[in-house]
């Protein structure tokens, strides 16, 4: 039920999420924590998976950050885009990392020669950009040409480093330009949109708390929406960003954009720890759990070792490990079943989680199973070691490019 016609523009691929040329609007938000904290940025991605984002931005600010990416995209169940400023470097170890998309800032990564050396990575290692040209931190150059920043100061800021994208005949790029006022937002995505068919990322910056901040995303990302300008988008919210997946996800649903949901499966991408086949397992829950109506959100886990902790803010979920699987309830284990019965053990207690609520379910577990889980995870942390993903040679890597080169 597509109510309005969407303009035409380019497609580009942020991982296996495609961004623009009729593909579905995507939801994106951008993590909070320390990218350097590894568990507590994925936990994060997890919940803003969980809550409609397609694809999360995480800042690369400095060294531990690169290095965080590299063993979190390996473990991230969305394509991820690197944000970087100031530093060239920083977007240069970032593709190191293995992300799938880099945002740069126009406004602060200014030397032609760096962007176009960027531009030239990301052309031979086939990974998207977007120019995030940002009012706030506009160009001093457009600044003092336009005497402030308008609609087409944005614009003009977006087509120069289009420009040097062109020069080295890059397209993979996507553009957002925002501002935290909405006549100005709106009216340079209106310019920008008639220029240019790349896919547009639409936000409106510094919005906000809630629920301010959401009227005002709503009031500029939903006019572009109903113009049919705009392939994906963020709301930026002052307050815990599952709010802005949430927010970004409602709003397509009530404009008819995406589709309502039953079960909300969410699946790790699987990685060098992975157990089972999550596809086909994910496969099959999904069919099982969406045929019965099953409001929850479920997650399947490749692994023990970090399943039920990635996936802790899913209602219920199951990990595999030894040939067997470790079902959990918001993270906690209640149970461990063989490898076999995975699926069917998760839809029994799926169902019985709607009939009978969390606090009974989770007062039945079974009072072994966080014993054996315990077990299995150690078991396999002895099989596969601690870098199952080989995230550890991409900070090598990370780590070499920075040493040659310290001043970032
Ligand atoms: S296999 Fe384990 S570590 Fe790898 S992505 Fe899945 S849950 Fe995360």
């Amino acid at each position: 039920m597509q109510r309005y016609p969407r303009k035409k523009t380019r497609q580009i691929m942020v991982g296996d999420v495609p961004v623009g040329g009729g593909a579905p609007v995507t939801v994106q938000s951008m993590t909070t924590t320390k990218t350097a904290d590894v568990d507590g940025t994925l936990a994060q991605i997890y919940a803003l998976k969980a809550a409609g984002a397609d694809i999360v931005r995480c800042t690369c600010n400095e060294k531990e950050a690169a290095e965080g990416l590299a063993r979190i995209v390996p473990r991230s169940p969305v394509p991820i885009v690197a944000d970087i400023h100031f530093h060239v470097e920083m977007a240069l170890a970032a593709i190191d990392a293995g992300v799938h998309c880099l945002r740069l800032n126009p406004g602060n990564l200014r030397k032609p020669e760096e962007i176009k050396l960027v531009a030239r990575e990301c052309k031979d290692r086939g990974i998207p950009v977007r120019i995030g040209v940002n009012a706030g931190s506009l160009d001093k150059r457009l600044l003092d040409k336009y005497g402030e920043a308008t609609p087409e100061a944005l614009v003009e800021s977006a087509q120069i480093e289009l420009g040097l994208f062109a020069e080295v005949g890059f397209e993979d790029v996507k553009i957002s330009v925002k501002a935290s006022r909405v006549p100005l937002m709106v009216e340079a995505y209106r310019q920008l949109s008639e220029l240019v068919d790349h896919p547009l990322h639409l936000g409106l910056t510094e919005a906000g708390p809630p629920p301010a901040g959401i009227v005002k995303g709503t009031a500029g990302i939903g006019t572009l929406l109903m113009e049919g300008i705009g392939d994906t988008i963020r709301y930026s919210l002052t307050t815990d960003p599952v709010e802005e997946a949430k927010a970004g996800r409602t709003l397509l649903e009530a404009l008819g954009l995406r589709e309502r949901r039953n079960v909300d499966l969410i699946a790790c991408p699987s990685c060098g720890r992975a157990e089972i086949d999550v596809y086909r397992v994910a496969q099959d829950a999904q069919a099982a759990l969406e045929a019965r109506s099953i409001p929850l959100q479920v997650a399947v886990m490749g692994c023990v070792v970090n399943g039920p902790g990635e996936a802790r803010s899913a209602d219920l979920g199951i990990a595999a490990g030894r040939h067997r699987g470790h079902l959990f309830i918001r993270g906690e284990i209640v149970r461990v079943v063989p490898e076999a019965e995975m699926v069917d053990a998760l839809v029994e207690e799926a169902e019985k989680l709607v009939k009978e609520g969390f606090a009974a379910r989770l007062a039945a577990a079974d009072a072994n199973a966080s014993k054996e889980a315990e077990a299995d995870r150690l078991a396999l942390l002895g099989d596969k070691g601690g870098d199952a993903n080989r995230s550890e040679a991409r900070v090598e890597l990370i780590n070499r490019r920075l040493a040659a080169n310290p001043e970032g």
